[in-house]
């Protein structure tokens, strides 16, 4: 059978190869079953995300079986990755559960303190073979158990110094994208030159972005067309993520995109049917949006198309 695969040698090869991995959040199994069906199709690596909220909803007694059982079916590399976790506690949990890989953020910590922690769960979760990613900087934005009214950029000299201290797999860093679904009031840029000085002080140190959703217009339009109210959205040009993932981001994270898909094509498809009351109808639509969806974003922005 099919094992999960380790994140820290997949974000290795990704950072050699000058592509992306796509973390993809996911809400139910219609769209985990999207992910993984999208990046057999492109025989893409691919990382399947929760959060704790996403984790309580899927029911921490459930997910190992059905990761199981996505397992059999399948012989690309997948690794279970735990998204932003805020304390010892819930890293345990997801390593004692299983997971191949996790996130401790403790970039609301003072830096110290962020330190200490990420330190802690580094020495546990490797005991365990599980893959630690830190993060430095604060991202402005909200999702899930995350929010922040501004953004902190990431210092450089600070991240080679957190890296060294924690032993830490992979970094997330904040040059400029935001959580959620409304990233920017003007122009959206990004601070190249702090990704460009953190890999030249670390050049085999794998980079995370995190908030780099597109929010495709077309999928807030539909949503708006049918019956829904959501004003001002607006998200990162692929070509700024696709530039990133030829440097040294290696794991690209979506949520909000995949939300806002599935959304959209229950939407659509409930009003376009009236009539219809199978979940199955509108279960089986909006997760082939969410398969298209992923299929484009690991060929045309990742790069990580053909490398599994
Ligand atoms: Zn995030």
């Amino acid at each position: 059978m099919n094992k999960l695969f380790n994140e820290k040698q997949m974000l290795l090869d990704a950072l050699h190869g000058k592509y992306a991995v796509g973390a993809f959040n996911f809400s139910s199994i219609e769209m985990m079953r999207a992910i993984v069906d999208a990046c057999m199709n492109q025989r893409s690596p691919v990382i399947l995300a929760l959060s704790e909220s996403g984790l309580k909803y899927a029911n921490p007694g459930y997910i190992m079986d059905i990761m199981n059982a996505v397992m059999k079916t399948t012989d690309i590399p997948i690794a279970l990755h735990l998204d932003h976790g805020k304390n010892f506690e819930i890293v345990k949990q997801c390593v004692d559960l299983g997971f191949n890989s996790v996130m401790i953020d403790g970039s609301y910590l003072p830096y110290e303190e962020n330190v200490a922690l990420t330190k802690k769960v580094v020495q546990y979760a490797h005991k365990h073979h599980v893959s630690v990613e830190g993060e430095l900087g604060v991202l402005a934005g909200v999702e899930d158990d995350v929010s922040a009214k501004e953004h902190k950029y990431t210092n450089p000299e600070q991240a080679l110094d957190f890296v060294k201290k924690t032993g830490v797999d992979s970094l997330a860093i904040a040059i400029g994208t935001s959580h959620g679904a409304f990233k920017f009031k003007g122009e959206p840029t990004l601070r190249f030159d702090i990704l460009k000085n953190v890999s030249a002080l670390m050049p085999e140190m794998p980079i995370v972005l995190h908030g780099a959703s597109n929010v495709p217009q077309e999928y807030i339009e539909t949503i708006n067309k049918f019956g829904g109210k959501i004003k001002g959205a607006k998200g990162v040009s692929e070509e700024l993520i696709k530039k990133a993932c030829k440097m040294a981001v290696c794991k690209v994270n979506n949520d909000t995109d995949l939300r806002v898909c599935f959304t959209a094509a229950i939407r659509q498809f409930l009003k376009e049917n009236p009539q219809e009351f199978t979940p199955r109808k509108y279960l089986q639509f909006a997760k082939d949006q969410v398969r298209q969806l992923v299929e484009y974003k690991v060929k045309k922005v990742f790069g990580s198309a053909k490398k599994a």
